[in-house]
């Protein structure tokens, strides 16, 4: 464990004069030094813009951008790199997909299918193009245990079901959804799936193949690599056939005024010159991820989260919001009549850093009756010793507060 923290140099550092507990992994994880090292190395040496250079640096940069592109689909078990198109993140790679996708088949009358538990970046989008076309966002609901009402799900289904778009595990309440049944009896009605899988890859492998997904989106950010970029799968099916979401550089054939010709996938979706230490980066920090292994970091994580379900139960006046049988290694909690921003600021003094609020779900949180929560998530760095300074912590902030 020493040697694995020693690979995280933020997580070596003082907070108010204490040792950090970083425990907001969920909203996003720290970088090791093979990501650190593999942007700068490539701002070093061989910054150059990809595709178009015949310069030895484009090349250099050309061949690594598409390096990163074989290692995603790998990671991801897509059939293909054609498949795997490069975005800005979870948000972006959904607001692809509702806008070509979404604005090309959707009509008046048919039907999104979302969970109460999505994030905004899972609702807004579908909301957007919905409203333009007279379609609607049409919400299953989660259990008081904070799982997906499974029997509301296959009622919900129907032939005015245009796509179901499902959080594959949720960050505000850590559960894990049954995505391979979901996708089976959506398929069987003819219906496409599309996964937001942004707080899925960095729990456990992910085969795009396997579970037979339509879209699968994630951020490059919450799997140890740089922010700002992220990855939509989808099958090639779909992809042939949806117009592109935006314009410019990169994503044409022939420009002529008299009309424009569209790049291959996955370039014709990928406009501009893209982040192309983001997906170096994401790709060194799939390297490093595999090299951990996912053997080590579920088993890690399991014990983490059973550890501290433990711990923080026993504090008086705690109630834990989200108590699904299927759980990632995420707690979100209230104590007593304190309010999460409190309990944060609180924890923040201890060197503890946890997220406060409604973490982007808003209608989760009026669904539950509350203002927000306070959300300690765990990585495979993160310890026992750690959860310990969580406890001690959080009792310290009940005795203040309450
Ligand atoms: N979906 C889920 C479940 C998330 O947890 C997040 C980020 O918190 C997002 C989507 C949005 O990700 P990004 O901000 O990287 O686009």
């Amino acid at each position: 464990m020493d040697k694995i923290r020693e690979d995280f140099p933020a997580l070596n550092q003082l907070i108010h004069g204490l040792p950090l507990v970083y425990l907001d992994n969920a909203a996003t994880t720290q970088k090791p030094l093979a990501v650190i090292e593999a942007i700068d190395g490539y701002y070093r040496n061989d910054n150059s813009n990809v595709h178009r250079g015949v310069h030895t640096l484009s090349q250099r940069a050309t061949d690594a951008y598409e390096g990163a592109r074989a290692t995603i689909a790998e990671y991801i078990g897509a059939k293909s790199t054609s498949e795997v198109i490069f975005t800005r993140g979870t948000t972006d790679s959904i607001n692809l997909v509702a806008a070509s996708f979404g604005g090309t088949y959707l009509k008046a009358g048919d039907e999104v299918l979302v969970s109460e538990m999505e994030h905004h970046s899972n609702i807004v989008p579908w909301q957007l193009i919905c409203n333009r076309v007279g379609a609607t966002v049409r919400t299953i609901p989660v259990t008081d245990a904070g799982e997906l009402d499974y029997p509301a799900f296959k009622a919900s289904l129907s032939t005015k079901t245009k796509l179901v778009a499902l959080t594959h595990v949720s960050n505000a309440l850590g559960t894990i959804n049954p995505v391979k049944d979901i996708i089976t009896e959506a398929h069987a009605m003819g219906i496409p799936v599309l996964l937001d899988g942004a707080q899925a890859v960095p729990h456990g492998r992910v085969d795009v193949a396997e579970l037979d997904v339509d879209f699968y989106c994630f951020s490059s950010h919450k799997l140890f690599g740089p922010t700002g970029f992220g990855v939509l799968y989808g099958k090639r099916e779909f992809l042939e056939v949806m117009p592109p979401y935006q314009g410019g550089g990169d994503m044409i054939d022939v420009v002529d005024f008299a009309g424009t010709t569209f790049n291959d996938l996955p370039y014709k979706f990928e406009a501009g010159t893209p982040h192309i230490a983001g997906a170096i980066g994401m790709a060194a920090a799939i390297k490093y991820v595999n090299s951990i292994g996912f053997g080590f970091i579920q088993n890690q994580e399991a014990g983490l989260l059973h550890y501290a379900t433990q711990q923080l139960t026993a504090i008086d006046g705690l109630r834990i919001i989200g108590e699904a049988k299927d759980k990632a290694s995420v707690i979100s909690f209230l104590i007593g009549s304190a309010h999460p921003y409190d309990v944060g600021t609180i924890l923040d003094k201890f060197g503890i850093a946890v997220r406060t609020g409604h973490h982007c779900t808003q209608p989760l949180m009026k669904r539950f009756g509350i203002p927000g929560t306070v959300r300690a998530s765990f990585t495979f760095y993160n310890t026992r010793a750690e959860i310990d300074r969580l406890e001690i912590a959080i009792r310290k902030a009940a005795a203040m507060l309450l």
